[in-house]
């Protein structure tokens, strides 16, 4: 049995700002502070980091544990309207071939699909809620378990370990988020990485972070089911050290698919074309 977690912002829906949204006017409820998120960093962190840090930015000091549920509370009640007008306006959004790769997973017996978000869990519901992909979901890990998005990852996949009756090994687990801090969990926990470049994430930061794969979305599933092992490698590459044929000084390390082989190849006929052009041969 293989696990897959999917973060939500970026790598399922882009909600339009709904959730910044409803975290401003509940900040602003409690402290008169308008745009608060403004102030902070929001993706890739967990909704408890920015609700303290959003409450922080319009306090001027942490929340008690008293105002954080409120915060929360208020957070929450906003959320349904701020996303339906999301929606109304356009600007709701499904990440392209999202919906065909669920749906691909779903009708296979030897995977599970979870969550991995840094959203509370009524925040998840609600932001999933006009997509219609909620129904491929059977458990998750949410941004209530804890402010670490690792823990949050172990958490999903504990509930996993319950659903299928057995213990799941770090390898089975495949992490797929939008943004350098979803690889940066998956690796602490031992997990598999994969990104989508079309969410909120830092390209630069990205390809810093090394996930094993790295697709813009899901509108070829090809490489993602290759790397999840659901099919082959059509050039039979396995994960490891690919050294280039020109020469042995220019290698590349890759961990990703035998779908790299192509850029790799690309690149190395660049290389020529400009050697070539240098050196006159
Ligand atoms: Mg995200």
């Amino acid at each position: 049995m293989k696990i897959i977690l999917f973060d939500i912002d970026g790598t399922l829906v882009k909600a339009g700002g709904a959730g910044r949204r409803a975290l401003d006017y509940a900040v602003e409820g409690m402290t008169g502070h308008k745009n608060a998120c403004a102030e902070v960093q929001l993706q890739g962190a967990t909704d408890k980091n920015n609700f303290e840090n959003a409450f922080r930015a319009g306090a001027g000091r942490k929340p008690t544990a008293r105002e954080l549920a409120e915060l929360t509370r208020r957070y929450v009640d906003r959320l349904p309207q701020e996303v339906k007008a999301s929606v109304k306006a356009r600007k709701y959004l499904k990440v392209k071939g999202v919906e065909k790769f669920l749906s691909r997973l779903s009708s296979r017996g030897d995977v599970l699909i979870g969550l991995g978000t840094g959203n509370l869990r009524d925040g998840a519901f609600i932001k999933l809620e006009p997509s219609g992909l909620m129904k491929h979901f059977a458990f998750g890990g949410y941004g209530c378990d804890s402010h670490h998005r690792s823990e949050v990852l172990r958490k999903a996949v504990q509930r996993a370990a319950r659903l299928a009756g057995a213990p799941v090994k770090e390898s089975r687990v495949y992490v797929i988020g939008d943004t350098h801090r979803d690889v940066e969990a998956a690796k602490e926990a031992g997990y598999h990485s994969a990104v989508v470049l079309d969410g909120f994430g830092d390209k630069a930061l990205i390809m810093r972070s090394n996930p094993e794969l790295v697709e813009k979305d899901f509108a070829d599933l090809k490489p993602w089911l290759i790397w999840l092992g659901l099919e082959k490698d059509p050039r039979g590459v396995r994960r490891g050290t690919y050294i280039c044929p020109d020469s042995p000084i220019e290698h590349a390390h890759y961990g990703r698919t035998g779908m790299d082989l192509r850029d790799i190849e690309l690149g190395m006929k660049k290389l020529r074309e400009t050697k070539r052009k240098a050196t006159g041969k």
